[in-house]
């Protein structure tokens, strides 16, 4: 099963998506997470998109779906994945979609986690996991760069019928169950 988990930054994804490769066991793919250690390896990759990710800004879209089929390349993918913070622009939706019809494989389901933008930036500024982007200035670029590139991804997926909106407001677990709900 490949799960979308798709939101504004903040809007928790990762921690829904550490429950749901629980519940499920399909892997996690974050691609904020290659990213984050391959910088703290210094690998090449990772010495391209330091400044990047630091200025809240996106990585190219060529270096993304690059990546992501790379990754998915990895036999533990076999059965799908959660995919978290991918795809990130309507330039990589339709790159994905073709990679995954290749394939012969599809998005089984889009989640799109709602919440509110002041409870975003409350959330991230508490959430306090040291992320070099996590300044007021960072926080303030994704979620410009969120609301220019990122939402129109939800209209991409919206036209195919796959959307499933949730609530994003409440408790870890209320949040988790209406996902559950909406998967089943
Ligand atoms: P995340 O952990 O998903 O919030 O991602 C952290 C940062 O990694 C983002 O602010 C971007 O700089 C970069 N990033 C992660 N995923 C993508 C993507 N799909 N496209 C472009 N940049 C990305």
């Amino acid at each position: 099963m490949n799960i979308i988990l798709f939101g504004p930054p903040g809007a928790g994804k990762g921690t829904q998506a550490e429950l749901l490769i629980k519940e499920y066991s399909i892997p996690h793919l974050s691609t904020g997470n290659i990213f984050r250690a391959a910088i703290k390896n210094e690998t090449p990759l990772g010495v391209k998109v330091k400044a990047i990710l630091d200025a809240g800004e996106l990585v190219s879209d060529q270096t993304v779906v690059d990546l992501v089929a790379e990754e998915l390349e990895d036999e533990k993918y076999a059965n799908g994945a959660v995919f978290d913070g991918f795809p990130r622009t309507v330039v990589q939706a339709e790159a994905f979609d073709a990679l995954l019809v290749k394939k012969g494989s599809q998005v089984d389901a889009f989640i799109s986690l709602e919440v509110p933008e002041e409870e975003l930036i409350k959330r991230i500024l508490s959430r306090g996991q040291g992320r070099t982007d996590d300044t007021e200035e960072g926080i303030k670029n994704r979620l410009e760069v969120y609301h220019n590139e990122t939402a129109p991804v939800l209209a991409y997926y919206k036209t195919k019928g796959q959307v499933k909106e949730i609530d994003g407001i409440g408790t870890i677990d209320e949040i988790f169950s209406r996902i559950k709900e909406a998967l089943s």
